[in-house]
């Protein structure tokens, strides 16, 4: 008898997992962070819908992944993250193939492209290439019938958002690939892209497969574009579908040049954008400068956030602090100036300049020799101190501690959320108004945004896994760190930290064949 291709002797169980290591260091779930992860889904779109059982599980919404009965099921378990998730990739494989020594482990994402030759030490398959490198593994592996026959006819990923259990109210979608320009500490200009924008109707399909009347956020890592065709035809269809009720409201990512062209804006609250998110970084042109993120002094931020804002559209921005740079007094003298013009919505994070591995700030970071000894990479997470410090370390540690939750700044962040109002009361909708202030609420109680799986954990804070300080190497680690159930003696190794820089500050020898090629 022959057998149909969806039966279940021939389908492949298929687990794709994005990793996270959180920044507060403990076991928690961010179902309410924005945005939210789509490379799962994207990743799902590779493979044949009716030869495979795909799940997908994002450690950022759901928290650490431990379930014995998931990590036991899969015959190729997928992994993708960000840099600082390069160890968790690790820990997962560890589970999976002591549960099944079989089970074929792909990985990918920026850390893999950073760390290619170490990497293949712990995966089956380390992909460097984009998500459509994936296809090329379950050829090799599975066989051409199991990838997808969208992709295999179109060259169209089509996105398994059905699968994406933490895309609720929000859908990500993405209308472009990489970014055109070269900010110093990002990991696309690390790895030289290409800005690419999709195909309109490729979007299209991508938009309508969400249904009707959805919100949708644009991840592009660039959603302004800098190709003046694509932004017409993209806007045509943002309006067309929103005129038609498929979009009830979308926002995106977009960079300085967005504002430059007075009519981007127009076009945005007439397609029902409900919000902007901008890399202002820092309101320091000398900063920017040293970022080499010169787009951002194209005009004076505060008049391009207020443009946004009268637009009534919300502006949402981040804020990068680099301690290696800049006195602590010049870093306060910019979060006083944030907090004292309510003309601007406060940030949604404030982060620490991140040397991500293999940007131009990292290898500045070598040269000059400002790395910290004993590093972990782990440690690059953007709330820990990893660099010598222009002021003494311990006075640093005190400043992090004050701006991670804006202590001492609460009354006037009340007075700021006031006056904010009264300025754009007339010209914002309530709605507007409310999602400006966001980010406020991000900053100063980020534990309403965390969701504790175990309560008692909560109450009796054993949520840490050491004493914390704040600086790499001497930080404790996640407690996922400790394996949740006994690992095959092969795979124990996978889950010490990766060690970057040994007590010199140099770059660990392991790593060196990737890190110092350039
Ligand atoms: S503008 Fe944003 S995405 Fe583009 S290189 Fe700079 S940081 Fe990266």
């Amino acid at each position: 008898m022959i057998k149909s291709p969806s039966s279940p002797a021939l389908r492949k169980k298929i687990l794709i997992v994005n990793c996270y290591l959180d920044p507060s260091r403990t076991a928690v779930k961010r179902k309410l962070k924005i945005p939210q992860t789509m490379t799962p889904a994207y990743l799902a779109g590779i493979f044949a819908a009716d030869r495979c059982w795909i799940k997908l599980y994002d450690e950022v919404y759901s928290g650490p992944l431990e379930d014995e009965t998931l990590l036991s099921f899969p015959d190729m378990l997928v992994l993708t993250g960000l840099n600082v998730a390069f160890d968790r990739m690790r820990h997962i494989t560890a589970y999976a193939k002591t549960k099944n020594p079989k089970t074929i482990v792909v990985a990918g994402g920026p850390a893999i492209r950073a760390l290619f030759q170490y990497a293949h030490k712990f995966f089956d398959h380390c992909c460097r290439g984009d998500i459509e490198q994936l296809s090329e593994v379950v050829e090799d592996e599975l066989g051409p019938e199991y990838v997808s026959r969208e992709y295999r006819e179109h060259g169209w990923v089509m996105p398994r958002f059905d699968l994406a259990y933490w895309m609720k109210l929000l859908a990500y979608v993405e209308s472009s690939r990489n970014c055109y320009f070269r900010c110093n500490y990002c990991s696309l200009t690390a790895e030289k892209g290409f800005y690419q924008p999709y195909p309109i109707e490729y979007l299209r399909r991508q938009i309508m497969q969400l249904g009707t009347r959805r919100l949708i956020h644009f991840s592009d890592n660039n959603f302004a574009s800098n190709n003046k065709h694509f932004v017409a035809q993209r806007f045509a269809l943002l309006r067309s579908l929103y005129d038609q009720g498929h979009i009830l409201r979308w926002a995106g990512e977009v960079t300085c040049d967005f504002f430059l062209d007075g009519d981007n804006l127009k076009q945005a609250a007439a397609s029902g954008c409900g919000g902007l998110f901008c890399g202002v970084e820092s309101f320091d042109p000398g900063s920017l400068t040293h970022f080499n993120k010169h787009q951002n002094n194209c005009m004076p931020q505060v008049e391009m956030i207020q443009t946004c804002l009268q637009a009534n559209i919300p502006f949402h921005y981040g804020v990068v602090f680099d301690f290696s740079t800049r006195a602590i007094a010049e870093l306060a003298a910019e979060l006083d100036f944030i907090v004292n013009t309510p003309e601007i919505p406060l940030p949604s994070f404030i982060t620490l300049a991140i040397p991500l591995l293999k940007t131009p700030m990292f290898h500045k970071c070598i040269a000059e020799r400002l790395f910290l000894p004993n590093l972990r990479l782990r440690d690059l997470d953007g709330s820990t101190l990893c660099l010598k410090t222009i002021d003494p370390l311990p006075a640093a540690v005190k400043f992090l501690l004050k701006i991670k939750t804006l202590s001492g700044y609460r009354k006037r962040i009340i007075k700021h959320i006031f006056d904010f109002y009264g300025i754009y009361r007339k010209v914002m909708a309530i709605e507007n108004i409310a999602m400006s202030q966001y980010g406020a609420l991000l900053l100063s109680a980020p534990q309403l945004f965390t969701l504790e799986s175990d309560l008692s954990k909560v109450l009796f804070n054993h949520r840490h896994n050491g004493h914390r300080t704040h600086v790499g190497a001497t930080e404790c680690l996640d407690p996922v760190y400790r394996p949740a159930f006994r690992i095959d003696r092969r795979y124990r190794h996978f889950f010490e930290p990766t060690h970057l820089t040994d007590a010199n500050g140099d770059i660990c020898e392991a790593l060196q064949p990737d890190l110092l090629d350039a």
